[in-house]
């Protein structure tokens, strides 16, 4: 055991060019620029540049590479690399191992084939890669070799984002900027940063490779679009946090292994709700490093389970009737004097600060939560948001019993005298210690929850990246400690604006404050005669993007131009056409050359059953005759279902608008893909199992 642990101290980080390695091998004074660089931003001049280069190849090459990527994240939602290798001419003939401060810091993958929503026609290829030097080299070792990765930001030709690292770069700059000028109002003078800290929580599914194999919906869309419940579900709750069974403990342990190779501090594991489905949690780290580390988190899961005969599943909504997959983000703000500004402490109402910018946070969720629920959206999650599971499609906070009071006292007496505090817990069991209780307890139905000392946004699917997410949160409540500042640094009396202001924020802002029941019907009509938006789908959350208050807030910012904006919206719409274009294909094709040829097998069966049992004499077929009238009605309505959607998709891809398309699929083909799965779910448990031409839920959920 002793030798694992010090295998895990020993092997963190082992595939990763840390800054210790830096410090070893950098001359002084370059290490000194690039961490200068990195608080300050500043531009890398090409000398020191060239010698990291040269440093990090030689250490690369140690680890056993032969190439370097730059490593991205184009709109598409997955990492993008090129692989080179270290090969460069020499000057007079031949080769040499060669890797310049120039490929270091900037690539040219042709970005023709990437998503831009129209930022650059096909025809204007250029795209650069630059690198980001705030978060780790690192290694990758798989099939290919080892790999030296070099996370970089991709814009284009014109200095357009086209990736989610630029803007969240910027967003984390805007907070930045915004919640230093907070501290100096409340009289801190040395911060001289305040950085944006996440934790993501992970959750996936595991099944078994072969059976994924058999179902051409998880193949090509990454969720099942037919398929009856099992007998069992999840309503024993007896999967979560429930023994971890040894194949998949064995899985785990490999990821976990490589992940603290790559640097990646994975933390916590555990069996979740449903049936086959996990969950893994990282220690939490600066945004943009946390965000590029769920990527190889992603990566290694996938890698993991492939290499232990199981297909790991990172959609949304896998299974109709389970729970899906979300990815949780955890988020504070944390100043490089190392304090958290989002931990309030043990007497929140004395902690002036935390209650300014709690204030603050209630105003921006409150404004902005259309645009949050935007940032969570697409069509995947859309199966998710709401189904009695994940948090529902309207956006509130929850507090928790303490801090609500705190602001209720705000409200209501315009000051805060007195916070609740946890009492003692008694056990009642003489061998077990009584412990303080903590003040708060948790509400898993909020979609935006205090944590103690963080906000976690919950709505954010497994596939999807947070960096959406945080680029709003930033921005929106930067926006707010912008506005209050503003106010209160022009006022005479500064400690009247501060109080002024944060119990204005609540008072204004108080109904996006919820602590009940999320999935609740009733919660869903009390948040309408709120006048909190509920947008139920992805195209009824894509507008949000580009409406004025987005727009002006997110220019103002430095976040996202207009122009931005605007190929963002368009390459969302597109997205979501395209997934359902698929998914509505897939759908046809399955049940067009697999399920109703086979269901028509099976109906001859039935049938030559009735005529070999009248022929031996037997008048009573009716069990056989039954079977087949209700088969056959069933064949009948998927038949038609199956036509219609036909029909109906096609209709769909004449429409070139891409709003208007959306809404299209959104209104006519949802629903007719919903009207095919019905009398196909029904079929399943009617025909003889034999003759069902893939693995049913139960074959999947229950037999990995
Ligand atoms: P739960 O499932 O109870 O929400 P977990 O422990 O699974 O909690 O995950 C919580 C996540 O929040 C972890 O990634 C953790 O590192 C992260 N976290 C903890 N403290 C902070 C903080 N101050 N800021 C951001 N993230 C945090
Ligand atoms: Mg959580």
């Amino acid at each position: 055991m002793r030798q694992m642990n010090d295998n895990l101290i020993n092997t963190f980080g082992e595939y990763v060019f840390t800054d210790e390695e830096m410090k070893k091998r950098l001359p002084y004074a370059v290490y000194n620029k690039l961490m200068e660089i990195r608080s300050t931003g500043a531009e890398l001049d090409s000398a020191s540049a060239d010698v990291i280069a040269h440093e990090m190849k030689e250490w690369a090459i140690e680890q056993g590479c032969t190439h370097y990527t730059h490593w991205f994240h184009p709109l598409t939602g997955v990492s993008a690399e090129k692989h080179d290798s270290f090969l460069s001419p020499a000057k007079g003939g031949g080769y040499i191992i060669n890797f310049a401060g120039k490929e270091l810091c900037k690539g040219e993958p042709d970005a023709s084939s990437f998503p831009s929503g129209g930022l650059r026609a096909t025809f204007e290829a250029r795209g650069y890669t630059a690198w980001d030097c705030t978060s780790p080299v690192f290694v990758r070792k798989d099939a290919a070799g080892a790999t030296l990765c070099i996370p970089t930001a991709f814009y284009s030709y014109n200095g357009e984002a086209l990736d989610q690292k630029i803007p969240l770069l910027r967003s984390m700059d805007a907070i930045d900027r915004q919640a230093v000028r907070m501290l100096r109002i409340f009289g801190n003078t040395t911060a001289k940063k305040v950085n944006v800290s996440i934790g993501i929580e992970q959750e996936y599914f595991l099944v078994d490779s072969k059976k994924f194999k058999q179902r051409k919906d998880l193949v090509y869309t990454g969720h099942t679009l037919f398929g009856h419940m099992p007998p069992k579900g999840q309503e024993m709750d007896d999967h979560y946090f429930g023994m971890i069974r040894q194949k998949i403990a064995s899985f785990m342990k490999d990821v976990n292994v490589e992940l603290w190779k790559m640097g990646v501090p994975a933390k916590t594991q555990h069996n979740e709700v449903a049936p086959a489905q996990h969950e893994l949690a990282p220690i939490f780290e600066q945004a943009n490093i946390a965000i590029d580390h769920n990527q190889i988190i992603l990566h290694t899961l996938r890698r993991t389970a492939s290499a232990h005969g199981m297909k790991c599943i990172l959609h949304e909504k896998p299974f109709a009737g389970v729970n899906g997959s979300g990815k949780h983000n955890n988020w504070s703000l944390v100043t490089d004097e190392g304090k958290n500004i989002v931990d309030p402490g043990k007497t929140p109402h004395e902690n002036k600060q935390f209650l300014f910018l709690l204030s603050c946070i209630v105003k921006a969720v409150d404004k902005h939560a259309g645009l949050l629920r935007e940032s969570a959206a697409d069509a995947g999650n859309d199966l998710r948001l709401g189904a009695d599971e994940a948090p529902p499609a309207v956006v509130s906070i929850f507090l928790g019993e303490q801090l609500e009071d705190v602001v209720k006292q705000l409200i209501e007496t315009g000051e805060a005298t007195h916070s609740i505090t946890g009492e003692v817990l008694h056990t009642g069991v003489r061998s077990l210690p009584d412990f303080n209780k903590d003040a708060t307890d948790r509400n898993r139905t909020s979609p935006f929850a205090f944590t103690g000392n963080k906000f976690e946004f919950r709505m954010v699917g497994a596939k999807n990246s947070v960096a959406e997410s945080t680029i709003v949160i930033n921005t929106i409540v930067a926006e707010a400690i912008s506005e209050a500042c503003d106010i209160i640094e022009k006022a005479e009396d500064k400690d009247k604006a501060i109080h002024n202001v944060t119990v204005r924020n609540f008072i204004e802002h108080q109904r996006v404050l919820f602590a009940g029941n999320g999935y609740s019907e009733e919660w869903i009509k009390e948040a309408e005669r709120r006048g909190l938006p509920n947008l139920a789908t992805t195209v009824d959350a894509i507008p949000e993007l580009t409406k004025e208050q987005t727009i002006k807030m997110f220019e103002k910012f430095g976040v996202f131009s207009e122009n931005e904006l605007r190929a963002r919206e368009e390459m969302k719409y597109e997205n979501y056409n395209k997934t359902l274009n698929i998914d509505a294909r897939v759908m046809v094709d399955i049940a067009g050359k697999h399920i109703i040829p086979s269901v028509i097998k099976y109906t001859k069966v039935l049938a030559d059953d009735i005529n070999s049992l009248r022929a031996a004499g037997f008048e009573d077929t009716s069990v056989q005759e039954e079977m087949l009238e209700r088969i056959n009605r069933h064949l009948k309505s998927a038949y038609t279902a199956l036509k219609a959607l036909v029909v109906i998709d096609e209709k769909a891809n004449t429409i070139e608008n891409a709003k208007e398309q959306a809404e299209f699929y959104r209104d006519h083909v949802i629903p007719q893909m919903s009207a095919l799965r019905k009398p196909i779910d029904r079929l399943e448990i009617l025909v003889d199992k034999d003759y069902w031409s893939m693995p049913s839920y139960g074959d999947l959920l229950f037999d990995v």
